[in-house]
């Protein structure tokens, strides 16, 4: 019987992702140690103290923010702006910790999150828990969330009357969560929190700014490959850009970059 290769690959990718990006890695536990070390190699002005540099989450969100964004989900789950309220089984609000340092921005939900109604479970998101974790971060330590609530049919594009339509529900997450980096994943997070037309690679690797509001403080925004398209442009050179782009999050949080054992 003739061999499907497209499961041949999309196995021998999973193994190759699960080793770049958490097998040949040793997560470092945050140690008293580490923290030291953290603290020399990060930044060590008063924001980032050395009890700093080993938190991976912020000070507890206020009950009101966290009522809040509950009513914002509850929200989402009736939303008819567009015609995608129609068209999904669940909307896809977003979760995650609430006082996170880290919040990960995707572009729309696809059929296994819209089948949960959680971000990132299918194989985009297994790739990004594996990134989490090569971390040294655990899920439960970051929010994650998208653009589009709700499903675009056939996993097209979203389209710009459903963003505008959208995209408040979003901007109001970020500023109750009011998360220390953005890792925008992918053209559509990057471009539309960004306000620009400007490509992916171009923005990718460095440090933008997302301006939540007036009167609140911009935040660090870190544009990266969204893992979907890791998945299909799969070669070591855009894994080692998610990787470096990965670890200049944590050098700013003055978090610990796990090291590779070399096994
Ligand atoms: N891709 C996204 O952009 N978001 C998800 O939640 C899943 C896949």
């Amino acid at each position: 019987m003739k061999s499907n290769p497209d499961i041949k690959k999309v196995v021998r990718q999973h193994a190759e992702m699960a080793e770049f990006f958490s097998g040949g890695l040793t997560v470092k536990t945050f140690t008293a140690e580490n923290a030291e070390t953290a603290e020399k190699k990060g930044k060590t002005n008063s924001a980032n103290s050395a009890a700093s540099a080993v938190r991976t989450t912020r000070p507890p969100c206020s009950l009101e923010n966290i009522k809040e964004l509950e009513d914002i989900a509850g929200e989402t789950r009736k939303c008819r702006k567009c015609e995608l309220g129609s068209l999904r089984k669940n909307a896809v609000p977003g979760e995650g910790n609430t006082s996170a340092r880290i919040m990960f921005v995707g572009e729309a939900p696809g059929a296994d999150e819209d089948a949960q109604a959680r971000p990132f479970v299918g194989r985009a998101g297994q790739l990004l828990d594996k990134i989490i974790a090569a971390c040294g971060l655990k899920r439960q330590d970051v929010w994650i969330g998208n653009i589009l609530k709700c499903r675009p049919p056939d996993n097209r594009d979203p389209r710009p009357e459903e963003i505008i339509a959208c995209i408040p529900y979003l901007q109001r997450q970020i500023e109750l969560i009011n998360p220390e980096i953005i890792v925008a994943l992918g053209a559509h997070a990057a471009k539309t929190l960004l306000d620009t037309p400007k490509a992916i690679g171009q923005l990718r690797g460095i440090f933008h700014e997302y301006q939540p509001g007036i009167g609140h403080k911009p935040i660090k925004l870190m544009p990266t490959f969204h893992p979907a398209y890791l998945l299909r442009n799969y070669s070591d050179d855009n894994r080692r850009k998610v990787w470096e782009d990965m670890k200049k999050v944590l050098a700013e949080l003055g978090l610990p970059v796990p090291q590779k054992t070399g096994k």
